[in-house]
């Protein structure tokens, strides 16, 4: 029984087969990619924030 089509990642670049009962589109090691970059992103709006928070007191200081 080898019908079944065999599920790849789903980044054009890595192609990885998935297991059969995987649960997600990218392979593990893409996904943790993405969630790297998801990451970065979580700490620049943090420090945005961050910044803004910082310029605030300081206004209330001065
Ligand atoms: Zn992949």
């Amino acid at each position: 029984m080898k019908n079944k089509e065999t599920r790849v990642c789903k980044n054009k670049k890595c192609q990885k087969p998935l297991p059969e009962d995987y649960k997600h589109s990218y392979c593990e090691a893409c996904r943790n990619k993405r969630f790297d970059k998801i990451k970065d992103g979580n700490k620049i709006a943090l420090s945005v924030l961050g910044l803004g928070i910082i310029f605030k007191k300081a206004k209330d200081i001065i």
